[in-house]
């Protein structure tokens, strides 16, 4: 397991971001300069039983914003094009299949194999999931979540956070 276990009080923060509790939450993927969460990682089965693909969740109210005004912006099929582009056709493929190891890490469910998120491996559906992964893998891994990233006004060395580092502040007991 790449992450250490989720703590009460980044769990406090995670449900602020979201405006409910987070479920299958299973690792902070990655993180505002501040230290608060911006990704969570999710169980690929939540404790409902449902499969759920979306490993990488972004959870920062300023960074979903971001991601769902450049949606309303028509950016998708511009993101798309770059996919006419063979080695950045092949990075995609390469990003879901990266995805889908990091994944399969916490656990084998049958009904969502080879499904990963946001249109991967060939189509760009969901700006949000992309750029969570983007942001958990790191730059060069995901080049439409990193493209959509780069057109972002938000970025996680800029902390705009309603309570910056609220999850270092309240320590493990929450
Ligand atoms: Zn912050």
């Amino acid at each position: 397991m790449p992450y250490p276990p989720v703590t009460d009080a980044e769990l406090a923060v995670l449900r602020a971001q979201l405006g409910r509790p987070a479920r299958g939450a299973v690792g902070i993927a990655a993180r505002c300069v501040c230290g608060n969460p911006t990704v969570v990682a999710t169980a690929p089965r939540l404790d409902d039983g449902t499969p759920f693909p979306t490993f990488y969740y972004l959870t920062h109210p300023a960074a979903t914003a971001a991601m769902s005004t450049l949606e309303a912006e028509h950016a998708m099929p511009e993101l798309a094009a770059l996919l006419d582009d063979d080695e950045t056709r092949d990075a995609y493929r390469l990003a879901h299949e990266s995805f889908l190891r990091d994944r399969a890490a916490y656990g084998d469910v049958p009904e969502i194999t080879g499904v990963s998120a946001g249109g991967m491996p060939t189509r760009v559906k969901c700006l949000h999931a992309l750029a969570g992964h983007a942001l958990a893998a790191g730059p060069g891994v995901n080049p439409i979540g990193d493209a959509a990233l780069a057109r972002s006004p938000w970025s996680p060395e800029r902390c705009v956070c309603v309570e910056p580092g609220a999850a270092l502040r309240e320590g493990p007991t929450g």
